[in-house]
């Protein structure tokens, strides 16, 4: 097979312009403000230069083709770095980058016009991309939950830096023929490789982006707008859930229905947004003393949902004290809170969680009556 490398890297150029374009329109119809986005845009867009540069070899200038092409190739990979650290909120220190972009362009500078060395010119610009490639890696892989799209992506970028240090290798041992468009096969097969990660890369920064997106809608379909913790329905899915899997594996299990003493003279008092306030300072307390398997849902209004997964009644109102007690320590500018609340363990003749949502809304009602500030089981 012998490609004409020109045409190729051309037809590779152009359809690295339809990404960027295709990036380009993807900001509308992600949420404004995707980050990373606009940094990727950009970054494409800097790689097509690059790629349009290299292409014109032998027709532009060395300085103009070489120079500025490989330059700009650093600097569009730099700039997908840039948007990668942006995506997980951990901003780059650019000062270092910039620094050695610049060290590898006088180095190209000098081994081009004054000692030519083109193996030595390959593997430096290789060995700095492939720095920039891995770098971009390792930042998803430590910041990702590491779904599917984060996967693909570290997988394309790890192929691709390995591809640009075997080359890099390569010029440094052959030392001649590394020519981007002089036709060996080595050159063939890099550029038909380099090809396909320049489609399959951005491909995994939109899936990543998508992955984020779905994330959000999730949360905020199952969490609660104000406090963050679980909505009504999600928490008594969990109960169900968890009701099913105690009675199976013979285990006990508690669920603890709280609710802010007096909450209506906090609004009335303080106004609602301290209400607000005072309600997402509650539910941080909360959470902060429960053991880590426990789960809190927002029920209604100022009424909690807690679910005690292995904990039988006497278990359970330890935690609930501790809960309280938590609850109840000063919060100043805010005001002191109680609570009382009605805790229940499961009966093998529970139907439906509706039975044990009944008692345990029973209790708190006693508790309530007996004077609030209290726990009751029922
Ligand atoms: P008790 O439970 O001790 O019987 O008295 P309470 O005053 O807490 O009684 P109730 O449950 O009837 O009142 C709940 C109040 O909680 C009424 C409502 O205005 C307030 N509330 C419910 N949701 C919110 C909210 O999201 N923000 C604020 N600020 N207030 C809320
Ligand atoms: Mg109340
Ligand atoms: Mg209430």
């Amino acid at each position: 097979m012998n490609l004409d490398l020109r045409s190729f890297l051309a037809l590779s150029t152009a359809m690295m312009v339809v990404m960027a374009v295709m990036f380009g329109l993807l900001r509308r119809s992600l949420p404004k403000g995707s980050p990373g986005l606009g940094h990727w845009t950009l970054g494409l867009v800097v790689l097509v230069l690059a790629g349009g540069l290299l292409a014109a070899r032998g027709v532009l200038p060395d300085a103009v083709s070489v120079l500025a092409g490989n330059t700009a190739l650093l600097a569009g990979t730099l700039w997908l770095l840039v948007g990668v650290r942006v995506f997980y909120g951990a901003p780059l220190r650019l000062m270092p980058w910039l620094g050695l972009i610049a060290a590898t362009t006088v180095a190209l500078h000098v081994t081009l016009f004054f000692q030519p060395l083109p193996g030595a010119r390959t593997a430096i610009v290789c060995v700095v991309w492939a720095a920039l490639l891995f770098q971009m890696a390792r930042t998803i892989w430590r910041h990702d939950r590491l779904r599917f799209g984060a996967r693909f992506t570290i997988a394309v970028l790890a192929a691709h830096s390995v591809l640009v240090a075997l080359r890099a290798a390569s010029a440094l041992i052959s030392q001649a023929n590394t020519d981007l468009l002089h036709p060996t096969p080595m050159q063939t097969v890099y550029l038909l490789a380099n090809a396909s990660m320049t489609l399959a890369l951005p491909f995994g920064l939109v899936l990543m982006s998508l992955e984020r997106l779905r994330d959000e809608i999730e949360f905020r379909a199952t969490h609660d707008a104000l406090t963050g913790v679980l909505s009504r329905a999600p928490i008594i899915d969990l109960v169900d859930a968890e009701m099913h899997r105690s009675r199976r594996v013979g285990r006990p299990m508690c669920v603890c229905m709280i609710d802010i003493d007096h909450f209506k003279s906090v609004n009335d008092t303080h106004g609602h947004l301290v209400g607000d306030q005072a309600l997402i300072a509650f539910t941080q307390r909360v959470s902060s003393v429960l053991r880590p398997y426990d789960r809190i849902g927002r029920y209604g209004g100022e009424e909690f949902l807690l679910l005690l997964p292995d904990a039988d009644a006497a278990a359970a109102h330890s935690v609930i004290e501790r809960v309280r007690a938590a609850v109840a320590v000063e919060n100043a500018p805010l005001p002191r809170l109680t609570a009382s609340a009605g805790l229940t363990e499961i009966r093998p003749t529970d139907a439906s969680v509706d039975a044990l949502l009944g008692r345990a809304d029973a209790a708190l009602y006693l508790a309530k009556a007996g004077g609030r500030d209290r726990v009751l089981t029922g």
